[in-house]
């Protein structure tokens, strides 16, 4: 039921100055989910994903490491942020890195064509300017300071003291894009999203535009500005511009054509770089904004938003060696709303983990392929004449995949799994009250209880169809117990409820095995 249209998401590029934690696993996972329901839905799927790596922040830290910015680049790539995507398997079909030749020059090639469009302008700049965030700051940015920066003023977001900078730099005109924006949000109102970062970004951009300043003299860790080679471009300006060099800008018209514009998944505190910047550029360049850009909410550990410099970081592996991939993918994106701020505690996962993954989805599985093998010797039977219980099951895989996939539309993963949950939720109800165990034991419910097992069998079936995306391993596994020898993401998603039951299941070991979990915090 494809028409095979182009979907085209990203995320974030990641800043390789530090070691991945939740937090960036957990947008990864989020956008993971969306392409492959999309991939699966046979839609011509593009999944985006990077590091970031100028800008005067890598440099003082590689600086102090004693390398080069690019060796530290390099090192960081591969020793995090390469396996990070392993940790949670990611199926991103690309992954840039800005210090690649096809982002330099293509970058360089989309400055050059504002400046002689008259975009860019040499001014002088003062500001306020945080290393952490790479950016000016306004004064209603900053906070007073507490502890050792008590008397300073400080970002409200790094808690550190700002820098008081003045260079001559180079300017682009977004100021002239204002209202151009703001018609945009109004003519699209999915354009920016959720709601309230949509009025927050709204807001921001009723209040005036200033112009950005593009380019700095005062370090070289970046691209060069084509026409003035003392000059390095602004490590964002730079960094945003990966959406198009990845797809071909500059140098592959077909391959750009085929792919732009993309859906852009960040967390809500880049959101105004995103919606607000990223597409007066593009409008600079005669080119068409995102599709969407999402700002996610926060994760919350102890009511404090996760990220290293808050030492609250945490590995993602210390709760995929303890729960697993699939785990981790489903527990982030069902307990919290997408879009919305969210706490993660370890007691939280560890009972989802045994309550929904474990006694609710893998158990049922297990006594469903079980019951094929003990009561048909492992031949799936055809069922006879529908009951209202065994068509209720039916029209709930119909449900639950319709439903499923309008809130993938709408970004909403956390419903789209709650929508799936329920198939979970009434097939183990189902065969709780037609007892098939019972049925087994009286001979003249021989066609009964084929029917019973043939429903639930296609249920689950239905289930591992609609979860590849959360659950890409454990989905596979019982997609091969239910004796298909090809894949579970193949199967197409918006027809999940089509499938057909038929031929003969194998043993179905535990998806999600107990686990005997210490406070592991
Ligand atoms: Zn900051």
């Amino acid at each position: 039921m494809s028409d095979g249209s182009s979907f085209y998401i990203t995320t974030p590029i990641f800043y390789v100055n530090d070691v991945p934690h939740i937090g960036h696993a957990y947008t990864e996972v989020a956008a993971d989910v969306i392409a492959r329901w999309h991939r699966q839905a046979g839609d011509d799927t593009w999944f985006l994903t990077g590091t970031d790596e100028h800008g005067q922040k890598i440099l003082r830290t590689a600086t102090a490491n004693g390398v080069t910015p690019q060796q530290w680049a390099d090192k960081l790539v591969a020793e995090a942020w390469e396996p990070l995507l392993e940790t949670i398997d990611i199926s991103n079909d690309d992954f840039i890195r800005t210090t690649q030749e096809r982002h330099e020059k293509n970058v360089q090639r989309f400055l050059q064509k504002l400046y002689d469009d008259g975009h860019i302008y040499t001014g002088d700049y003062e500001g306020y300017y945080c290393v952490g965030c790479e950016e000016y700051k306004q004064l209603t940015d900053l906070v007073d300071g507490t502890g050792e920066y008590a008397g300073q003023l400080v970002c409200a977001i790094h808690s550190k003291p700002v820098e008081l900078l003045k260079e001559r730099n180079y300017f682009f005109r977004m100021s002239a894009f204002g209202q151009r924006l703001l018609d945009l949000y109004e003519s699209r109102p999915d354009f920016v999203q959720p709601d309230s970062v949509r009025n927050e970004i709204i807001q921001f951009v009723k209040h005036g535009l200033t112009d950005l300043s593009i380019s700095r003299q005062t370090f070289d860790w970046g691209i060069k500005v084509p026409w003035d080679e003392s000059h390095v471009i602004y490590v964002w300006f730079d960094a945003l511009l990966n959406y198009i060099t990845a797809v071909g800008y500059g140098e592959d018209d077909e391959q750009f054509a085929r792919r732009w514009p993309a859906t852009h998944i960040v967390g809500k505190d880049i959101a105004r770089f995103h919606a607000v910047i990223w597409p007066a550029m593009l409008m600079a360049a005669g080119l068409d904004v995102p599709t969407q850009v999402y700002g996610h909410g926060w994760l919350l550990v102890g009511g404090e938003k996760m990220s290293k410099s808050k030492l609250t970081g945490i590995a993602p592996e210390q709760i995929t060696d303890t729960f697993g991939s699939d785990a981790f993918r489903y527990y982030f994106l069902r307990a919290i709303t997408f879009g919305q701020d969210g706490s993660f505690s370890w007691e939280d996962l560890s009972a989802r983990y045994q309550a929904e993954l474990a006694n609710g989805f893998g158990n049922l599985a297990s006594r469903v392929v079980a019951m094929v093998n003990r009561y048909f010797d492992g031949r799936i039977p055809e069922a006879a004449e529908l009951t209202d219980s065994d068509q209720r099951i039916r029209d709930t895989e119909q449900q639950a995949t319709a439903r499923a996939d309008a809130a993938i539309e709408r970004l909403a993963v956390h419903e789209a799994i709650a929508a799936v949950w329920q198939l979970v939720d009434e097939l183990n109800g189902y065969i709780t009250e037609q007892e098939p165990w019972a049925l087994a034991k009286q001979p003249e419910n021989a066609a009964r209880l084929a029917t019973v097992l043939h429903t639930a069998v296609h249920g689950v079936g239905t289930l591992a169809i609609l979860l590849a995306p959360v659950l890409p391993k454990a989905t596979a596994k019982l997609w091969s117990a239910l004796g298909r020898e090809d894949a579970v993401d193949a199967q197409p998603i918006r027809s999940a409820h089509e499938w057909e039951a038929v031929g003969r299941v194998t043993a179905l070991e535990a998806l999600f095995p107990r686990i005997e979990v210490e406070a592991a915090s």
